[in-house]
């Protein structure tokens, strides 16, 4: 009788995970259907103020549950056809940044809706499920940055991003430096390798990612240098 329980509950399992991305990934093998529940379940209380599209709630709210700060902040994550040569990109709302104090400002990230290849676009839910998980966790690494600054400071870093290279290097290395310091490290790291030794994303975007961004080399001894500090403070 607990056997045949047991079995039923396990094909259960299938039905319900098939579709999932981590299921792909091998990771929920083992997993009963209840405890995948009570993790969609635990995870929904990170959508408060967010609308999310539904083909990457799940990695979305994984990517939140990050991010204590960013709880109660408005925040709309947008599929959009193409973003000038990006593929995800977080701002605040010009509106909420004249109308409303800090604690009410609302944001929202752009995500492109296909990732494009030389040959081919990949819906961007097909993406491995760790390296969307970086790359959502480095755009909420820019907004906990946009958070504590003042909406004068934030127009003048809109200005500066477009002006200066200098400067978009500094705004990124700070995302991933948050999108670290909240435990994200060897996912940047995945999104990272990702990006630089796909063979079939364009050259152009390649080189823009190594020219701006921290490389995963840098990244690691970010992760690291974070490692020694939690040793130091648990001895
Ligand atoms: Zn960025």
């Amino acid at each position: 009788m607990f056997k045949s329980v047991f079995i039923i509950i396990l094909s259960f399992n299938f039905l319900f995970t098939h579709k999932s991305a981590d299921f792909v990934m091998g990771s929920t093998f083992g997993l009963l259907p209840m405890a995948h529940t009570d993790k969609n379940d635990k995870l929904e209380m990170y959508a408060n103020n967010k609308s999310i599209p539904d083909p990457i709630r799940e990695v979305t709210l994984e990517a939140l549950s990050h991010f204590p700060d960013l709880m109660d902040t408005r925040i709309d994550f947008e599929f959009k056809k193409k973003i000038g040569g990006s593929v995800m990109q977080a701002q605040p709302r010009v509106g909420s940044l004249v109308f409303k104090g800090k604690e009410n400002r609302a944001y929202r990230i752009k995500i492109s809706r296909y990732l494009e290849l030389e040959d081919e676009n990949i819906p961007i839910e097909e993406l491995p499920h760790d390296v969307l998980l970086g790359w959502i966790g480095h755009e909420l690494g820019h907004i906990q940055d946009y958070l504590n600054r003042s909406a004068v400071n934030l127009m003048g870093f809109g200005m500066k991003y477009y002006c200066s290279k200098s400067f978009v290097t500094e705004a990124e290395i700070t995302a991933d430096s948050y999108a670290v310091s909240h435990g994200l490290g060897e996912k940047i790291i995945a999104t990272k390798n990702f990006v630089l030794n796909h063979e079939r994303l364009p050259d152009d975007y390649k080189n823009k990612i190594r020219a701006l961004y921290m490389s995963p080399g840098e990244i690691l001894s970010l992760v690291e240098a974070q490692e020694e500090d939690e040793d130091e403070i648990a001895e």
